[in-house]
């Protein structure tokens, strides 16, 4: 009997782990402590006006400078330490109870945006079939459950990924726009004059969510913009 009762508080722990997974220091706060929590980095103005990223003038960034699909964008955090671990965690070490702290901080940057919070839907950039196998869940996908919960915007899987792209933490821009293009496709007709909110866990360069912007148009969509967990700063 106690070796199941040592089980069972294993497993709690597993789920529910005592010390905060960024300092290691005691917490009664679940993932994060306070101290962290409140020392996370914020995406403050100015930032680029299509893709928020935050920048030290207001401006287009570089990315975005060059044309993109995207009408406009926002994020939770700037991708710098210490956001870079979480991410990390949250992408590779199955830490999917982040996804509830990630998501609300999304939805309180979407809600306090004018045009992000009139979006009519909400759509996850998917992930190849084989990667969200081998994953086990899709990263944008969690978050956009939470996010959308929390902001009363219907999601809907209206993009599938059709080829399973490399990895672009390597790729320079150049490299991951090809890497990215015609990756997506729509597979929901319902998308005719709708404004679309994608969601995602990570933008560098932005070529993932310009292609999903590109495709959604070509769809009929009237306007596309995004709201990313992390966003590289310019
Ligand atoms: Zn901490
Ligand atoms: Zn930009």
């Amino acid at each position: 009997m106690n070796h199941l009762v040592h089980i069972v508080k294993s497993c709690i722990d597993f789920i529910l782990p005592h010390t905060c997974i960024l300092c290691n220091k005691e917490t009664e706060s679940g993932l994060i402590c306070d101290t962290c929590l409140d020392a996370l980095p914020q995406v403050r103005s100015p930032f680029c006006h299509r893709c928020g990223r935050p920048l030290k003038r207001r401006k287009t960034c570089r990315f975005c400078k060059n044309g993109t699909y995207l009408d406009q964008g926002r994020a939770w955090a700037p991708f710098i330490p210490p956001v870079d671990a979480l991410t990390h965690f949250y992408k590779y070490r199955k830490m999917t109870l982040l996804s509830q702290l990630i998501g609300r901080g999304m939805a309180n940057v979407i809600v306090s945006d004018f045009f992000l919070k009139q979006s009519d839907v909400i759509v996850p950039v998917p992930l190849f079939w084989w990667k969200r196998l081998k994953r086990g869940y899709n990263q944008a996908k969690l978050l956009a459950d939470v996010v959308g919960d929390e902001c009363g915007i219907e999601v809907k899987h209206m993009l599938r990924r059709v080829k399973n792209t490399k990895t672009q933490t390597q790729l320079d821009e150049e490299s991951r726009k090809k890497n990215v293009s015609n990756a997506f496709e729509v597979t929901d007709g319902m998308i005719k004059d709708k404004t679309v909110l994608l969601i995602d866990d990570v933008l560098t360069t932005g070529a993932t969510v310009n292609e999903c912007a590109y495709v959604l148009k070509n769809a009929g969509a009237k306007k596309v913009y995004s709201c990313v967990a992390a966003i590289a700063p310019g």
